[in-house]
């Protein structure tokens, strides 16, 4: 089990930073309002450098080992909740190139956007444009071919994870939210 965080720690408090960022910028207000946000310590059993990841009901699971900058913490948070908000939670033959495809479709937007600072030094690669092509584009090549490259350094769980979780799962009615309503409201909000 995920043990709790200090509170009272600088890595903590720049995680609380970092949320609030996202809370005052219009895109994100309302899809930030909809989820719940989670802080763990990491567990000794994980080795890889994972910061977040994201559950369909809207849970976002967050580890706080790493101190990393506030505006860090803003680009994971909105990270997770445009998988959301752009209904990326769809089952696929291939999730792992499906998770690899939403991230580079999330990071384009949120670089586009000028939003926060990514926690990879990566470029990303040209000709992103939609998830669905891309998607497409990545199974063409094969999953060997795209494995172990750099497009995997863009999610926010670490290489070789998914930060989309529990996609498969049926969400209870009480906890099921429009999120591309909740994004569409934000994207109205945030160009008014
Ligand atoms: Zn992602």
């Amino acid at each position: 089990m995920p043990k709790t965080v200090k509170q009272d720690s600088p890595a903590y408090q720049n995680f609380v930073e970092g949320q609030k960022i996202v809370g005052e910028h219009p895109i994100f207000e309302s899809l930030l309002r909809g989820a719940s946000i989670y802080s763990h310590k990491e567990t000794s059993s994980f080795s890889g450098e994972r910061f977040a990841y994201v559950c369909k009901n809207g849970d976002i699971n967050c580890f706080i080992q790493h101190r990393v900058e506030p505006v860090v913490w803003a680009r994971i948070l909105a990270h997770c909740l445009l998988h959301l908000g752009m209904n990326h939670f769809v089952e696929k033959e291939h999730p792992q190139l499906w998770n690899i495809a939403c991230d580079l479709v999330v990071e384009k937007f949120l670089s586009d956007l000028k939003f926060g600072s990514p926690c990879t030094d990566f470029i990303l690669p040209p000709g992103i444009n939609n998830e669905e092509r891309l998607y497409c584009r990545l199974v063409d090549q094969g999953i060997y071919a795209v494995l172990g490259t750099e497009y995997e350094s863009f999610g926010t769980a670490g290489v070789n994870e998914l930060d989309m979780r529990e996609i498969s799962k049926i969400v209870p009615p009480w906890q099921k939210k429009d999120w591309p309503k909740l994004f569409a409201r934000g994207l109205h909000d945030g160009v008014h």
